[in-house]
């Protein structure tokens, strides 16, 4: 899956901001956040959806997301944590991954036009939700 933007990152070949990883899983933050904080946590073993990841990936997929989930509280105990499953439901990249998307009492909805992640920002945010 030479072509696959999130294995090409989970190798360390494409850049992102990373959050978290471990020997099965990474999570990074989102380049077109629907909130400050956005972060995605993704299989490194690539799989397009959550019935196919191996059974012995689950352990560390939830575990994973748990993880960020609790590094996102630093920043809001509020988020939305979802997984996107086929076009129709608004699958844009075919690597499976979780949202967690921090929600802000400013911020009721979902922007309609997402911002890019700010360089700047995205350094701060990695420094809050990469430590332990
Ligand atoms: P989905 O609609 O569930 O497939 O979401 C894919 C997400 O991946 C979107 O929110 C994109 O902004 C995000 N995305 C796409 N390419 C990258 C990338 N190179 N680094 C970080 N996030 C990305
Ligand atoms: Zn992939």
């Amino acid at each position: 899956m030479g072509e696959c933007i999130f294995c090409s990152i989970a190798a360390r070949k494409a850049p992102a901001h990373i959050v978290w990883e471990d020997d099965v899983t990474i999570a990074f933050l989102d380049i077109f956040p629907l909130s400050r904080g956005h972060v995605l946590v993704v299989p490194k073993h690539h799989v397009d959806r959550l019935t196919d990841l191996p059974r012995e990936h689950y352990p560390a997929m939830l575990g994973a997301v748990a993880e960020v989930c609790r590094r996102v509280e630093r920043l809001s105990m509020d988020y939305n944590v979802g997984v996107n499953q086929g076009a129709l439901a608004g699958q844009i990249v075919f690597h499976l991954h979780f949202h967690v998307i921090p929600r802000y009492p400013d911020q009721p909805g979902f922007p309609r036009k997402r911002d890019a992640l700010d360089p700047a920002d995205a350094q701060r945010l990695v420094e809050v939700l990469a430590h332990r």
